[in-house]
């Protein structure tokens, strides 16, 4: 850009100098020779002459190379320091902006690095659900959202943490994964215009909603999708809000689905450590720690505890009639009888072999019994098949003995079980037998 040429005169006292001595030359040299060709007039005359004339025409020299130019100046200034003023509110009101911003962000990087601290602290699925749900509160204020998980035969996701104002109706809670985009995508769908996008089949129900779907992650495998939904949908103020939030939402399902498998690699481990992996239920190891633990409370509550040992009878031959394999689909299913016909707070387990413990506790001795008779007969009653053939009838021998009659500690009750299961057996199996005060 070419730069306004400087007036020379402006820019240069030293000429406007010379301009006002030549002036006042030329004025003065000329009235000299005017007063000279004149009759001698009086000197005051002589002097107003000459004052007049000098300041006739020096005024406007000094008025166009002086007061004009300082006037435009002191403009120029004024218009400047206005520019510069605007110019620095503009950049306060941008620095503002900028620091709300950062400290918005901020929060937001220290909400997500709380949640991923407090995550890491949660023993179950169910405490690091509620952790996301107080997360996403925070993060997403204008959202409604849930965090929808795999089912454990992975054949749909269900909600297991929802936030925010709009409710996720019952029927919105269970859906299938290739109802989703973002899963079918394996990348963060976001649908901010949904006449333009193609929409998951689990908004079906909100043809309208702007929403956010993002898969979780973790080790090659998809856990489920966190999903947002903006309140409320038609709000035009909220054009672009969902692709801003996107920026947060993708951290935070890598934390969550990173604690989520943590979650299950460590409930997997712990299942290894304490079920059997044939029957599913507890283990021997299992069973003789929480008897010890059930007797010491039972102890100090002054109530009874029952303990039954279940022996399958004439074991042996299923295995040589039908082959290991029908033999191991038999205790599965004694198992699973076993699993399912106790009360919550009793405890199946396979004790080793064909033999399965339970411990009932705050059961007296007449209503272990009568549950082990239960148990005998459901067996009795259960028709197993291996390859559609019937295994044929199945009984099981039961000894009954409970504390503190049968004995005061574990190991004592344990054997007093194990008295009684030989004197069923003794006595033609398929049978409970009570434990006597001498089994001990
Ligand atoms: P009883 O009526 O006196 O209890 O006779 P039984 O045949 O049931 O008892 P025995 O102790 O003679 O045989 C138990 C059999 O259980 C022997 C063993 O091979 C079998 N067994 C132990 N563990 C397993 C297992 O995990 N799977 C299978 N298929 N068989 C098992
Ligand atoms: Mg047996
Ligand atoms: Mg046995």
């Amino acid at each position: 850009m070419s730069q306004p040429k400087p007036n020379t005169l402006e820019q240069s006292p030293l000429r406007l100098v010379l301009i006002l001595a030549c002036s006042i030359f030329a004025v003065e040299f000329g009235l000299m020779i005017f007063f000279s060709a004149l009759p001698p007039l009086k000197p005051w005359i002589e002097a107003a002459v000459d004052a007049t004339l000098l300041v006739t025409v020096l005024l406007p020299i000094v008025l166009f190379f002086v007061y004009r130019p300082l006037t435009r100046r002191i403009q120029e200034r004024e218009q400047a320091e206005a520019a510069l003023s605007a110019a620095h509110d503009q950049l306060e009101l941008r620095v503002q902006q900028r620091t709300a911003d950062l400290e918005l962000r901020n929060r937001e990087i220290r909400l997500l690095a709380d949640m991923s601290n407090f995550l890491q602290a949660c023993a179950t699925a169910d405490e690091a659900y509620g952790v996301i749900t107080h997360t996403a509160q925070q993060l997403f204020l204008e959202s409604t959202g849930a965090l929808f998980v795999f089912s454990a035969s992975r054949n749909d996701l269900e909600a297991m943490a929802t936030w925010g104002e709009l409710a996720i109706s019952p029927n919105e809670r269970v859906f299938s994964p290739e109802e989703c985009c973002a899963l079918r995508r394996g990348r963060a769908h976001i649908v901010e215009d949904p006449r333009s996008a193609l929409s998951c089949r689990h908004m079906a129900a909100h043809p309208a909603g702007r929403y956010l779907c993002v898969p979780m992650m973790a080790q090659g495998e998809a856990l489920g999708v966190l999903h947002l939904r903006h309140n409320p949908p038609g709000a035009e103020s909220a054009q672009g809000i969902l692709t801003r939030k996107a920026w947060l939402a993708v951290p935070l399902a890598e934390h969550v689905a990173l604690a989520l498998a943590n979650l299950k690699l460590r409930e997997t481990l712990r299942n290894q450590s304490i079920r059997d992996p044939l029957t599913g239920l507890f283990n021997r190891r299992y069973m003789e720690e929480t008897l010890e633990r059930e007797i010491r409370r039972s102890e100090r509550s002054h109530r009874p505890l029952g303990a039954v040992m279940i022996d399958i009878d004439h074991f042996k031959h299923f295995n040589d009639t039908f082959g290991h394999e029908a033999g191991d689909l038999l205790l599965r299913e004694v198992g699973a009888l076993l699993a399912t016909q106790i009360r919550d707070g009793d405890i199946a387990c396979r004790h080793g072999g064909e033999e399965f413990a339970l411990i009932l506790p705050e059961s007296p001795l007449e209503a272990v019994r009568q549950r082990a008779e239960e148990l005998r007969l459901g067996v009795r009653q259960m028709s197993v098949q291996y390859r559609g053939q019937s295994l044929g009838a199945v009984t099981v021998s039961a000894g009954v003995a409970v504390f503190p009659e049968h004995g005061g500690v574990a190991e004592a009750l344990l054997r007093a079980t194990d008295r009684a299961l030989y004197r069923a057996k003794g006595a033609g199996r398929d049978r409970v037998v009570l434990a006597e005060p001498c089994d001990q």
